[in-house]
This record gives C-alpha cells, structure tokens and sequence, in this order.
C-alpha cells in the first residue's frame, strides 16, 4: 500500500524538500509513495519551489489505522499529523533527538546527528545509486543551506558541507548567492506595514523608571527597510516611549542594525559603538541577553 511520506507541522524548508526527496527516491526504488505536508508552504520553501519548478506536496490534515506513514525531520507525536498514533508507522528519517514515539512493529529508522534531514537523504541516493535529479539535487541543497544557515548554525557538520558541494556541481548554483536570495525572499517584510514590522515582536521595560521600548526583527531584507529609514525614525520619535530600538537582526551576518529613539550617547554606551541611526551593533543578536542588559546599563548610568 502507499506509503504517506512527510515532514513536522508547521513546515521548514527541510520538511518540504525532504518529504519530496525521499518520495523520489523511493518511487525510484520501485515503492509507491507520495509526499505530504502538514500545513502552509512558508515563503521560504515557495522560492526553492518556484526556482527547481517542482510542486509542492499534497497537504495531508490527518491519517487513520490504515495509512502507511514515513516521518521525515521530526520524529515526535506533537510535531506529526493527527491520527499518527493509530496508524501504521513505516519508517523516519531524521536528524532530531528521539521524542518518545513507539511503536507494535519494528520500522526503519535512520536518525543521524547531522545539520539537516535532506543530508541523510543524499546520502540515501548514494548507498542506492541513485542518481540525483537537477530538480532533487536543488531541493536538498536548498533544505542544507537552509537548516544549516549556509553552514553558520553549530548543528552543521562535515557530512552537510560535503553534500552540499556535490550538490551545487549538480545544479551549477553559486551557493553562496542562491543561499543569500533565499534568506531574502524568506524573511522578506513585503506587504507589512512600519507600525506591524516595529510591533512584530516588541517588549516594554521600566529601565530607571522611564518606560523602554525594544523591537526586534529578523530579516536579510535591510534594504526594504532602509529604503524607508526616515519612516521608521519617525514613527519611532513619535512613540509614548522615553527610548524606542529596533533591532533589525541579520543571522548570517550575526548583528544588528539599530533604528532608535535614544541620545546618541545612550546608543554609543550600550552597543561600544559610534551611533548612528542604522548603525551595525556586530554580536547582537539576542533581545534577553545583549539588547535589555546593555540598555539598561546604559540608562541608569
Ligand atoms: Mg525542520
Ligand atoms: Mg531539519
Ligand atoms: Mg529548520
């Protein structure tokens, strides 16, 4: 019977690319399968899509006691699709610590501690001989680049990087440039507003009895927002707030660009940096422990 291939709810571009990848190579491998996804196809997986020309799974809303079932990039109940418990669990391949599922039968598990599901799948193809596809080598280069942060997360390992280069000889990519512009296209802010953006995730403190305000978003699309930075400074000097920052944090880079209603000197203090409004504060990428500490030592001095 058909085997039912798919990644976690709410799913990455790891959960996309593996669950189509892995349906490939078992249909090659004379296995009737489909892939499937347990919801919304972010932006982010929609480029590698739209750039490979292949489609997206078939959205799967729950299974029953009769469905073959084979996980791909989550290995846990609460991650997986309604009714798995019930039915037949096939197989998983994965690159998660193991989340308590069990089962009546024995299946085929393949958990390696890797930085992305769609590894394990090229290496799959490998000890298959299979040959890789321009279209799948696409999509599981994308998946690496995309769990690994082309290769900046600390879950990235040898295996990725081999994996990857093998793969962009296959889809001639410039790897470095197709990473960058499908960061961009995932964390693109188009169709927000100014308020939505600042607001998008914001948390209010009293720091010395003045009221604070901190922003942050992460994106790799800057340039949107800096096209319209006398905007942002505007609405932000027109706040309740004593001090307003916005935090515009870019994870490959690994820092932030500040927009803020502060003194410079305050700015300056806190960040060991020249201010300026858009000034890149390198090494701040958390809110908890780099923007409200070093804020708040600069406040109360
Ligand atoms: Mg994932
Ligand atoms: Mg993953
Ligand atoms: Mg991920």
């Amino acid at each position: 019977m058909e085997l039912k291939i798919f990644g976690h709810k709410s799913p990455d571009t790891d959960s996309i690319c593996s669950s189509i990848a892995l349906t490939y190579l078992k249909n090659q491998l004379g296995e009737s399968a489909t892939a499937y996804r347990l919801g919304e196809v972010r932006k982010e997986a929609k480029y590698v899509l739209n750039y490979f020309k292949v489609d997206a799974p078939v959205l799967l809303e729950k299974v029953c006691s009769e469905d073959n079932c084979f996980l791909v990039d989550h290995n846990e109940y609460a991650q997986s699709v309604d009714g798995l418990q019930e039915a037949n669990l096939i197989g998983i391949v994965d690159h998660h610590k193991l989340g308590g599922i069990s089962t009546t039968l024995p299946l085929s598990v393949r958990i390696a501690p890797v930085g992305c599901t769609c590894t394990i799948i090229y290496n799959l193809f490998k000890e298959n001989n299979v040959e890789i596809t321009y279209e799948i080598a696409g999509l599981l280069l994308s998946a690496i680049l995309s769990d690994t942060l082309l290769y900046k997360s600390p879950t990235t390992t040898q295996a990725d990087i081999d994996a990857c280069k093998a793969l962009a000889e296959i889809t001639k990519v410039d790897v470095e440039t197709y990473a960058m512009d499908m960061f961009k296209y995932g964390t693109s802010l188009d169709g927000m507003s100014i308020p939505e953006i600042v607001h998008m995730d914001f948390k209010e403190f009293t720091i010395a009895g003045n009221k604070v305000g901190i922003g942050q978003v992460f994106t790799m699309d800057l340039d949107s927002i800096m096209a319209k930075k006398q905007e942002y400074i505007d609405y932000l000097e027109s706040s309740e707030y004593f001090a307003v920052v916005l935090a515009i944090t870019d994870i490959i880079k690994e820092g932030s660009y500040l927009l803020y209603k502060a003194d410079n000197n305050v700015i300056s203090d806190a960040f060991e940096l020249e201010a300026a409004q858009g000034v890149f504060a390198p090494g701040v990428v958390s809110r908890k422990k780099q923007l409200v500490p070093n804020l708040t030592s600069a406040l109360e001095k």
